[in-house]
């Protein structure tokens, strides 16, 4: 069953090499029980590893099974590990925090070949724990866990137990059971390999190899010691290596039926997913807190980007919703800045619009079905004992319908009575409300604006509040009379003119730029001081604030991540060095580094989305908040709600590779000493 023939391993130790293993030949055949001894430092550990395909001899051939082993690939070693051998430890090497049941049924995750859901109970039963399946190492004595190792030795059913030292730890009692154990292990089939060097222990085997430095030095039959039946096993099935039996399953194993094919390594692979996920919570939820603080980061990230996308959507919606009301066809001409010479003057400094310019517009230009001068103050309000700051406009007649106002009491002012400058005001909802009460329009009554005394004539219907402030919080008054009577302006701050289809925006617009220019004189060399944007523009220029917005709180969020993937990683390095050992242990029973691998990432993966989750509700949280108590309009949508999942994601597998990795790479033998 194995054959070695003149091994060699040796170790570089700076300029020293060490021949742990001197040239050793050997050939140990099924069901033996052979005790290797030997001083410590004489290799017995070494040769161990290479039996037991943790590590690979130096030179020289291995064969097990007759096939040739000694240059295999780590994963491929992992593979054969599971299959064929049984690992029982000085140190037990079981998971803490684990119970028993689930102690013994480790190897079974790693397994290709199907284990039977209640094999390793069977197995613990009949090594007589069955009354300690649920208890975890820190609630058994010595003993007792080592028997839970050697149920898990036995859970995949190997054909070879490896043994090293497996009685170091324990009393002479529990020593005497487990030999028992071994011997009856031996006696139902099992091939025993025992590193000893203990005399005593060497003489339950039925061959004793001796080494020293590396070398074999001798190789004799004993006679065992008797041992009483005292354990009864649980059939341990088959015993079956698939290839070397004519085994049903034997197709899915490649030529020498050692090694599964790709489909079957994927099979089992997709097989390990929930149980990995069932372990990635497990040990999370092991160490809560630390879990939790790692998580922080990610859930401040993840909250934050939330909130400042609801935020941006909210303000956009809030801002398309108040844009649509002002009239899709209307036009903004503004007193632009004017490049002289190089230097940028500020806004109207050369040209001003004024009165006759909005009178002109219309008449000149066929295309524009109404204009209006448009000038904006802010006005302290009195009627009796009630104040109000508003926003005061002054406007034509025409805005009316230009902005879509409704009236609900009253009228709007004429043409006429802009004409003559009459002090009369129209108000808006708001404004109505804080003057005259909840339900009064007010038409009728004398009003002072800025001490000058005005007759409101109409009440505007509501709009409702945009996420540029109050459209009711506004009192409209002829712009003649805010010019003359009320502000003292010559010029007016803007033209609004509406074009009479919205396919004629785009020439409106250069129209009334020619007639700009001419009527104000402009050279045609210079460049036109005027500027005319149509409400699309005017919305592009509001987005781009709530854009700008946008992209501070989203780097903010994006940093947050950062620092949160960084805390994970963190926390994942220190996972990996704490669980050396438990790595070591699962790289021995046949864990592939992939697998490793996976165990890490998911870790990782659960923690963030975890975060990222969390997050979600907190910023969902803070976007209500804003809504409810700031009255900021904020809208969670599902793309971000996406994102953030995405994201933290993709955070927990970035940042989770590194320490991922360390774990799979780790040595097994290494790992298993790791103190
Ligand atoms: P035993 O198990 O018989 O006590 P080992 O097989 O552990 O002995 O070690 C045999 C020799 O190889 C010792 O001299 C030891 O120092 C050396 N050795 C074992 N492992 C390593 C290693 N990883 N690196 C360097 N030297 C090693
Ligand atoms: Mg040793």
């Amino acid at each position: 069953m194995i054959q070695l023939e003149n091994v060699y391993k040796t170790y570089r130790m700076g300029d020293t090499t060490v021949r742990a293993l001197n040239g050793v030949s050997l050939e140990i055949r099924a069901g033996e029980f052979v005790a290797i001894m030997g001083a410590s430092g004489s290799g017995k550990s070494t040769l161990m590893h290479v039996l037991g395909l943790l590590d690979q001899p130096t030179s020289g051939a291995f064969r097990l099974f007759g096939r040739d082993v000694s240059r295999l690939s780590e994963d491929e070693l992992a593979i054969l590990r599971s299959r064929t051998v049984g690992f029982v430890f000085q140190q037990f090497h079981l998971l803490a925090r684990t119970s028993a049941a689930e102690n013994a049924a480790l190897p079974a995750l790693y397994s290709f070949d199907p284990v039977p859901d209640g094999r390793a109970a069977e197995l613990l039963r009949g090594i007589g724990l069955g009354e300690r399946l649920q208890h975890n190492p820190n609630e058994l004595s010595g003993g007792q866990q080592q028997r839970v190792a050697i149920a898990r030795s036995l859970v995949n059913d190997p054909q070879i137990l490896f043994a090293d030292e497996p009685t170091g730890n324990l009393d002479s009692t529990s020593a005497e059971e487990i030999m028992g154990i071994l011997t009856e292990l031996n006696r139902q089939g099992k091939t025993i390999i025992l590193v000893t060097h203990e005399p005593d222990l060497a003489q339950y085997a039925k061959r004793i190899i001796r080494l020293r430095d590396g070398h074999l030095l001798a190789d004799e039959p004993n006679t065992p010691r008797p041992t009483p039946h005292t354990i009864t096993f649980p059939s341990l099935g088959k015993n079956s290596l698939p290839g070397f039996q004519g085994s049903e399953r034997s197709t899915a194993f490649d030529g020498a039926g050692l090694l599964p094919g790709r489909a079957a390594r994927l099979r089992s692979s997709l097989r390990r997913i929930g149980p990995l996920l069932r372990q990635a919570f497990r040990s999370i939820a092991a160490a809560k807190v630390r879990s939790a603080l790692s998580m922080l980061g990610i859930l401040i990230g993840v909250g934050a980007i939330i909130a400042v996308l609801a935020l941006g959507t909210g303000a956009k919606e809030a801002m398309r919703r108040s844009l649509s009301s002002l009239g899709s066809n209307l036009l903004s001409l503004n007193p632009g800045a004017v490049q002289s010479s190089g230097v940028r003057q500020a806004v109207g400094a050369t040209t001003r619009l004024t009165l006759d310019d909005a009178e002109e517009l219309p008449k000149a230009i066929p295309l524009i079905a109404r204009a209006s001068a448009f000038v904006r103050d802010r006005g302290q309000t009195v009627f009796q004992d009630h104040n109000w700051n508003t926003e005061v406009d002054g406007v034509a007649p025409a805005y009316q319908q230009m902005r879509n106002w409704e009236i609900r009491a009253g009228r709007f002012f004429t043409e006429g009575e802009m004409n003559e400058r009459h002090r009369v005001a129209v108000i808006g909802a708001t404004v109505a409300r804080e003057l005259f009460g909840e339900g009064n329009t007010g038409v009728g009554e004398f009003i002072r604006i800025n001490r000058v005394s005005f007759q409101v004539i109409g009440s505007l219907a509501g709009k409702g509040a945009s996420s540029f402030g109050d459209q009711d919080d506004v009192i409209l008054i002829p712009v003649t009379t805010a010019m003359y009577r009320l502000m003292g302006r010559r010029y007016v701050d803007r033209i609004y003119a509406e074009a009479r289809t919205m396919a004629a925006i785009p020439l409106t617009q250069d129209r009334i730029l020619e007639v700009m220019k001419r009527r104000h004189h402009i050279p045609p060399s210079q460049e036109n001081p005027f500027e005319v944007r149509n409400m699309a523009e005017i919305q592009e220029a509001l987005m781009s604030t709530t854009r700008t917005m946008s992209v501070l709180g989203s780097s903010i969020a994006v940093i947050s991540l950062l620092v949160g993937g960084i805390g994970i990683m963190n926390i994942m390095l220190v996972s990996v060095t704490e669980r050396t050992r438990e790595i070591g242990l699962r790289k021995a029973i046949g864990a592939r580094r992939g697998e490793i691998m996976m165990q890490f990432l998911v870790e990782a993966l659960v923690i963030s989305v975890t975060g990222g989750c969390l997050g979600i509700l907190l910023g969902w949280g803070i976007s209500f908040g804003m809504k409810r108590f700031a009255d900021w309009p904020t809208s969670v949508s599902v793309q971000s709600v996406a994102l953030a999942v995405i994201f933290s994601g993709l955070v927990g597998i970035v940042f989770g590779l590194w320490p991922a990795r360390k774990a799979a790479l780790l040595n097994p033998i290494e790992a298993l000493r790791y103190e």
